[in-house]
């Protein structure tokens, strides 16, 4: 643990918008996360990848808090995520998060799904809520969808609408957990482009995702996750045409 003092200022960009140092996770005797060190700069596009099991999910959602740490410490936009309360429901929001299942609010239109957000955490306005999240349903290219209920639509675009949800937050980072491995094939894509949009436009993005595909397009930075370490990293063609480490090697050779 160090004992830093923390920045009294958050607009700085000298400082990695996500810093992890040295941190460990246990579930009981599980070792899932092993002394991980990672700095994700700002606008910076980092694709996480690695076989099952390895740690990553537990990665993301110990970046956001829906997971304690043991030991280490990981800092947002310089700011270590306070334990609990209002300050961590202020921070959290910092850091948007898709996860595989969409999980949107099942008895809520779409709109109101990315409206509540913002309402309830933020303290806005209803009438601005709506602005907000129909520019953003648009965004994704569901906002013709706003008066129906999740159910009422296709895979693909509830995944749209669970990123318009996150982005409704104005998060510094989004986190994304594999967030197209729920979806039938045909409506991958959409989502995917939806992301590199989002890429392009200079969001800081943390992807756990097997694509490739999205990773050459869109990556800066490819990490590569074994047995709760980070193996390896490079820039997404250095990783895919020349891997070094053994095990980044037979992972792709299985998934390629
Ligand atoms: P990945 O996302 O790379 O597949 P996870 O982070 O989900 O890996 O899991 C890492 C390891 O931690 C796995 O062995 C998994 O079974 C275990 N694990 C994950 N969540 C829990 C939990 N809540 N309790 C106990 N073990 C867990
Ligand atoms: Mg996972």
């Amino acid at each position: 643990m160090t004992s830093e003092p923390q920045p009294s200022t958050s607009a700085s960009s000298a400082h990695p918008l996500v810093s992890l140092k040295k941190v460990n996770k246990h579930y009981g005797p599980l070792h899932v996360l092993k002394d991980i060190d990672l700095e994700v700069a700002r606008g910076e596009v980092v694709v996480v990848i690695g076989p099952s099991g390895s740690g990553k999910s537990t990665l993301c959602r110990a970046i956001n808090r829906l997971e304690t740490i043991d030991d280490g410490e990981i800092r947002v936009d310089g700011k270590v995520l306070p334990a609990e309360g209002k300050a961590l429901a202020r921070l959290r929001a910092d850091v948007g998060m898709v996860f595989q299942s969409f999980n949107l609010f099942a008895h809520k239109s779409i709109l109101e799904n990315v409206t509540l957000g913002p309402v309830k955490v933020k303290g806005m306005k209803g009438g601005e809520a709506k602005e907000l999240a129909l520019s953003l349903l648009k965004r994704v290219g569901v906002d013709n969808q706003a008066d129906k209920l999740p159910a009422q639509l296709s895979g693909g675009q509830q995944q749209r609408v669970a990123i318009a949800r996150a982005l409704a937050m104005k998060p510094k980072v989004m986190l994304f957990d594999e967030p197209t491995s729920a979806l039938d094939p045909e409506m991958i894509n959409e989502v995917l482009d939806a992301m590199v949009a989002l890429a392009k436009e200079g969001m800081t993005m943390i992807v756990v995702t097997h694509e490739m595909g999205f990773a050459r397009k869109a990556a800066d930075r490819v990490v590569f996750m074994a047995d709760g370490q980070i193996v390896e990293q490079a820039t997404p063609e250095e990783f895919f045409t020349n891997p070094r480490s053994e095990r980044a090697k037979d992972f792709l050779g299985k998934i390629l």
